[in-house]
């Protein structure tokens, strides 16, 4: 027995080494990716079902790795957070998705928002209010075309810090959205204090609300007590039209998801934005 734990251990820490190169290698390319522009975003549509207008996009990373191809945030964000490096790969995202936005504004398309996530780390900096304006001013787009998606958890690190944050952050006429709603912790006497816009009820109660009469009814409780508290609420992961129609009769009037566009390139969203959307 002694000898098979001596083994073990060995097989766990030369896991444990390949991890640490792995996390190494991971860092080392992600600082390589900052310097050569190896990050892309795709943008998805946030729908009016009522109208099918699109009131605003989603901002969405992405890496494009020299061998690995194209990598989804949830593989590397964690990274770039421990290791600060979320900092000047979230003020890239930023600067991007703004002028992009100023972009399709000068191009004569409908005004709409412009939604970035942003991680605890960025939301963290005391100077994120500085850095969002100049920001803005660079790139021309209005303040109220900006849209910044917090989660729960992020705010709730620090709740009396952060929300002074988000309270500089909306004087300057920046709309704010708590991301993947529900899935926090914050309670409802805090939600009240947040000064933000909108709630995105997350895709883990809207997927299911077909089987599963629970996530049904939180379903319905975030979209009146959205309404209560004078918020919009949108519903993330939207794939099919019966989840469109059961969640248009509860009063959800903004959805996002698979069934209007999955996240795609500017050059999408160009034609997309001509030509309307299809679904
Ligand atoms: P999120 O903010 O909750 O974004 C929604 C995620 O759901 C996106 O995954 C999107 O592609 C996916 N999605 C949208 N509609 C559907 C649908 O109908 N069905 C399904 N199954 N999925 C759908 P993605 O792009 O992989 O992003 C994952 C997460 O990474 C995001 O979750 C967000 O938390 C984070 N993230 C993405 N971009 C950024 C960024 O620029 N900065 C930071 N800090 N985080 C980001
Ligand atoms: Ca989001
Ligand atoms: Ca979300
Ligand atoms: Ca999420």
């Amino acid at each position: 027995a002694k000898e098979r734990d001596g083994n073990n251990f060995q097989f766990f820490s030369s896991e444990m080494n390949i991890k640490v190169l792995e996390r190494m290698m991971l860092e080392n390319s992600m600082r390589k990716a900052l310097e050569r522009e190896d990050f892309f975003l795709l943008y998805q549509p946030q729908v009016d079902t009522r109208t099918g207008e699109i009131k605003g996009l989603e901002a969405l990373l992405r890496w494009r790795h020299p061998d690995m191809g194209v990598i989804v945030p949830d593989k590397f964000i964690y990274l770039a957070e421990e290791t600060g490096l979320i900092i000047p790969i979230g003020e890239w995202v930023l600067r991007t998705a703004c002028f992009q936005a100023k972009a399709w504004q000068q191009q004569g398309f409908a005004p709409m928002r412009m939604a970035v996530n942003l991680s605890a780390k960025q939301f963290g900096q005391k100077n994120l209010d500085e850095t969002i304006a100049a920001i803005l001013l660079e790139s021309g787009l209005d303040a109220d075309r900006l849209e910044l998606e917090i989660t729960e958890s992020t705010i709730m690190k620090n709740p009396d810090s952060n929300t002074r944050m988000l309270q500089k952050l909306k004087d300057m006429g920046i709309s704010l959205a708590i991301d993947d709603f529900g899935t926090g912790y914050s309670s409802l006497s805090y939600l009240k204090h947040f000064p933000i816009n909108r709630l995105k009820i997350d895709r883990m109660f809207v997927r299911d609300i077909a089987n599963n009469p629970d996530d049904a009814a939180i379903v319905e409780i975030i979209i009146s007590m959205a309404h209560t508290l004078k918020l919009s609420v949108t519903a993330e992961g939207v794939e099919t039209r019966p989840l469109m129609e059961f969640l248009a009769s509860r009063n959800c009037v903004e959805m996002q998801g698979y069934l209007f566009s999955r996240p795609v390139t500017a050059e999408e969203i160009t034609t997309i934005l001509g030509n309307g959307l299809k679904y």
